[in-house]
């Protein structure tokens, strides 16, 4: 008896290997990898919500206790940064380290809380609905998503941008999907909330063949982009 116990136990151990490759090899196996997001946070201490409710007050002229949105628009970038070590580096510190375009605004550092590496690897270093600044004049109302490159973003940052918006629609109350270049068009609508008129910044980011491929997939979702784009 105990040797047809060690007979089959070594049947079945020298079978496994293959019984595995069938199953990975099979077409459940090969579905397309699940939608996940991986969480990566950057700081988010005192300084930066002190900083984050003097923002939302000075510049956008809204006073919060909490430093945390209502969304109404995604506002799609890249990083204009090669990799996602250097990106998160530039965005970890509450401090803007450096950028004197942008420290006579406010000493916030920038950020966003979903950042899509090359591969399509979506990271999320802040919670949804926390205030981050990266887009002037509308960040109280704009979740951001940053894409790792320049005018070189790929197929699979144009599919997690994708499901990235589908996940944040089912969510939240999103009604806009721009990329950053469209920006200066909401000034003079009532989303346009920046207290200095001359406080604006030239953005091309994230390229206007990008946010064609996003917004051909994104259809059914009927949101709206730039109000002087004549849809
Ligand atoms: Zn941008």
């Amino acid at each position: 008896m105990m040797s047809f116990l060690v007979f089959i136990s070594q049947y079945l151990f020298r079978i496994l290997p293959f019984a595995l490759l069938i199953i990975a090899g099979s077409p459940c196996a090969a579905q397309k990898p699940t939608f996940r997001i991986i969480d990566k946070p950057i700081i988010f201490d005192e300084e930066r919500k002190k900083l984050s409710l003097e923002y939302l007050a000075q510049r956008h002229g809204i006073q919060q206790t909490d430093p945390t949105i209502k969304p109404k628009m995604i506002v799609l970038h890249w990083t204009a940064i090669p990799t996602l070590e250097a990106t998160f580096d530039a965005f970890n510190p509450s401090v803007l380290p450096g950028r004197p375009d942008l420290q006579a605004a406010s000493h916030l550092n920038t950020a966003v809380p979903f950042l899509v590496d090359r591969d399509g690897t979506i990271f999320r270093l802040l919670p949804d609905t926390t205030f981050a600044r990266h887009c002037i004049g509308l960040n109280y109302c704009a979740i951001g998503i940053e894409n790792i490159g320049n005018n070189d973003l790929t197929k699979a940052q144009i599919k997690a941008n994708v499901q990235l918006v589908r996940y944040l629609k089912r969510l939240y109350n999103i009604e806009y999907l721009i990329g950053h270049y469209e920006y200066k068009d909401f000034i003079g609508t009532p989303l346009w909330k920046e207290t200095d008129p001359n406080y604006l910044t030239g953005k091309t980011d994230p390229g206007k063949s990008f946010m064609r491929s996003v917004r051909k997939r994104v259809k059914d979702l009927n949101l709206k982009g730039s109000p002087l784009q004549a849809e």
